[in-house]
């Protein structure tokens, strides 16, 4: 597809970049459905990843659920993308972490091919950031602010109901991992 910056695209036209970017599946965002959950929160303070404190892309320090709410109050259309594969089992980590940097990469693309047309706009990633061996949390700033985005579940959302909503599978089978980000374009 040939990006035109001059031209504003029409929301099926960000899901054709999405999927030449290189997710499995792009659908245009149910915005409706982006409903910021305490209980959510509340799964990632119980610190199943081991990620909650430790990098500025998990809580507390992605920030209240009040000021995303706000923040995203001010978008009324955007974009969710995934990466799915299969699984050997389902201790067959290795393609997990092969599935996730797959995912990280092109979400990494994706952004920076949505922020020239749509410089204000919204990336919620999947899972911690995992940019740097050590993050820098919490005794020195961020050492890449302008790619940090906290995860769906960071920011409180019920991934599988914004799949739903938004006519995505969440979950495609046994065997299969997939995983979830979206971005809110303005
Ligand atoms: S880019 Fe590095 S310092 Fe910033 S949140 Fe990610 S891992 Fe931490």
């Amino acid at each position: 597809m040939i990006i035109n910056h001059t031209e504003e695209l029409n929301i099926s036209d960000y899901s054709e970049l999405a999927l030449e970017a290189g997710f499995t599946y792009a659908a245009p965002l149910a915005v409706d459905a982006l409903i910021f959950r305490q209980e959510v929160r509340d799964m990632c303070a119980a610190d199943l990843c081991r990620s909650y404190g430790k990098c500025w892309s998990c809580p507390p320090a992605a920030g209240s659920l009040e000021h995303i709410a706000e923040k995203a109050s001010g978008y009324s259309r955007g974009i969710i993308v995934q990466t799915s594969g299969e699984l050997k089992d389902d201790f067959d980590i290795a393609s997990i972490h092969r599935l996730s940097l797959k995912h990280n990469a092109c979400f990494d693309k994706l952004v920076r091919q949505v922020r020239i047309l749509s410089p204000g706009c919204l990336p919620m990633g999947a899972g911690a950031c995992t940019r740097c061996r050590k993050c820098t949390y919490p005794d020195r700033p961020c050492r890449h602010p302008d790619r940090l985005w906290p995860s769906m579940e960071a920011y409180g959302l019920l991934v599988s109901d914004v799949c739903v909503k938004s006519g995505l599978g969440y979950n495609y089978g046994s065997g299969t991992m997939t995983f979830t980000s979206c971005i809110l374009i303005d």
